[in-house]
């Protein structure tokens, strides 16, 4: 077998045909149902109390900040009201001492801290202005007109029960301050912004796809609201726009104190990435089986481990060491000039990349996809510079092409898994207007020809088909944690002054 068959027998096992797209979509709207009536269930739609989604013509100035992993951001953002905006930013990193520090407070305490500076640099005159009001009247409080309202981008896993409230569940990413655990984050550092005197409202708290839904559904063209924020970026989530009535398990709480139910709509943030954890629908092969079993947490994130930038570098690097390891396959095994032209023979080096545990990034996916030459100089540049090849051969790189073609194709058909499952369920098709959907991430953003495929793959979706595929607008969102907790901010904000 040459090592083009065999390199096409591996990408074969990456096929995901239009049959399994479809078991894939029921599949889908089975669990997105399941999700809203009941807890504990595969996709967790949770209800996000964002009741609204903008169209462009919001107006004013609001405040974000972002706590990640390593930096905190704040930012104010100014909308225009014409679908832009404008944008005022700092990153302050976060000290290593304050992510274990022995009390909550240390750490709110600089956030507020950092928002303080952050107003008295950017936004001196209405801080200035404020301050010398309230000591002139000697009011204990500030205009309503005169605070802020700013959303708090808070990527920990929390519990949420309002717009602006939530406790903390656990900490990740190196922090560890057991006492913030079970506090509602939202009045940690409203409390530490009240100590400070600054006229700022914390207003909600912010899941960055839910941001991202927002920031598209404001800068999109034309005014119909956006659907679908999703990202495609080291993992996957999406965030829509669901009937509340329809989030069953909301509505019989009856208890609407931490929302405002007069839109009848509840952005609902589905989780996604656990979609078919039992493996029902979704393709499988020895290679994704061998990564789940390595991965801190097998058996769950099952969708997002085919489909999302942490892993599919992995899944490819794992199917190019099955076909090294593989006798009968000739990869990276030319011996002599006449086949890989550098008169040299193809080896790797001990301690290459490619044969190391999460080893290989899906950048590089983007790397084989873009490289069409005929003898393919940047794949076999970048097997030797950063995966210790040397001397790899054209063909060996056409190899990688191959399979690494085929494991982003398949990531991006069971996108549309998920986009095509969330278009079907909003019933939008069966109206004329465009339907938006909002999409992030670096995979999406520059892995080429992600959304074409997803596109070639909503095609092939029943009840989607060429023409629906058609009305389905696929855009980039940028700056969900600007701007579209800025929006998030707004909209709760409305809420805060009733
Ligand atoms: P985050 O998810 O943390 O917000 P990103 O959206 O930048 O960050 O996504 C990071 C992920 O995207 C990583 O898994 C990385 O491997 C992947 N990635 C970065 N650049 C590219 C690229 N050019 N092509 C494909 N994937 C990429
Ligand atoms: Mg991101």
């Amino acid at each position: 077998m040459s090592l083009a068959e065999a390199a096409k027998r591996v990408a074969a096992e990456f096929e995901y045909p239009a049959v399994e797209v479809n078991r894939g979509v029921k599949e889908f709207l089975k669990e997105m149902e399941e999700g809203l009536e009941k807890d504990g269930t595969s996709l967790s739609q949770i209800p996000t109390y964002v009741t609204a989604v903008p169209d462009g013509t919001e107006k004013g100035l609001y405040m974000a900040v972002d706590l990640g992993g390593t930096n905190f951001r704040v930012c104010s953002i100014r909308l225009h009201g014409n679908s832009t905006f404008s944008l005022t930013q700092s990153k302050i990193p976060i000290p290593q001492s304050l992510m274990t520090a022995p009390a909550a407070h240390d750490l709110f305490a600089f956030l507020a801290q950092q928002i303080g500076l952050f107003l008295e640099e950017h936004h001196g005159e209405h801080y200035e202005g404020v301050r010398s009001c309230k000591s002139a009247s000697g009011a204990p409080g500030y205009k309503n007109e005169e605070i802020f309202n700013l959303g708090f981008t808070f990527s920990f896993p929390v519990q949420q029960s309002g717009i602006n409230r939530g406790t903390l569940i656990r900490w990740t990413k190196g922090f560890d301050i057991p006492d913030a655990i079970g506090k509602d984050v939202c009045k940690l550092l409203q409390d530490e912004i009240d100590a400070l005197h600054l006229p700022v409202r914390v207003a909600a708290l912010v899941n960055d796809t839910v941001g991202t839904l927002m920031a598209r559904s404001y800068t999109a063209p034309g005014k119909t609201t956006t659907l679908l924020g999703s990202i495609f970026g080291t993992g996957t989530n999406g965030a829509y726009v669901e009937r509340l009535d329809a989030v069953k398990k909301l509505v019989a709480k009856k208890d609407t104190s931490g929302y405002d139910p007069s839109t009848g709509l509840m952005i609902v943030n589905t989780e996604w990435g656990s979609f078919d954890n039992a493996l029902t629908v979704l393709p499988d092969t020895p290679y994704d089986r061998a990564l789940d079993a390595g991965s801190v947490n097998p058996g769950i994130q099952m969708f997002e481990k085919r489909v999302s930038g942490m892993f599919l570098g992995e899944i490819l690097r794992r199917a190019l060491v099955a076909m090294i390891a593989d006798p009968e396959v000739a990869l990276f095994a030319s011996a002599h000039s006449g086949t890989n032209e550098l008169s040299s023979t193809t080896s790797i080096y001990k301690g290459s990349k490619l044969l190391e545990t999460w080893g290989v990034g899906s950048d590089f996916l983007s790397v084989c996809q873009t490289d069409d030459s005929a003898g393919h100089g940047s794949i076999r540049q970048t097997l030797v510079n950063q995966y210790g090849l040397h001397a790899p051969s054209a063909g060996d790189a056409a190899a990688v092409k191959t399979v690494a073609a085929a494991v982003g194709r398949r990531a991006a058909r069971l996108a549309a898994v998920a986009i095509a499952g969330v278009v079907l369920k909003s019933g939008r098709l069966e109206g004329t207007d465009e339907i938006d959907v909002g999409v992030d991430g670096s995979l999406v953003e520059f892995y080429p020809g992600f959304v074409e495929e997803i596109r070639a793959a909503l095609d092939e979706v029943e009840g989607v088909g060429e023409e629906g595929e058609r009305r389905i607008r696929i855009g980039i969102a940028k700056d969900g944690s600007g701007v579209g907790a800025a929006l998030i901010a707004l909209v709760a904000g409305r809420l805060g002054e009733s």
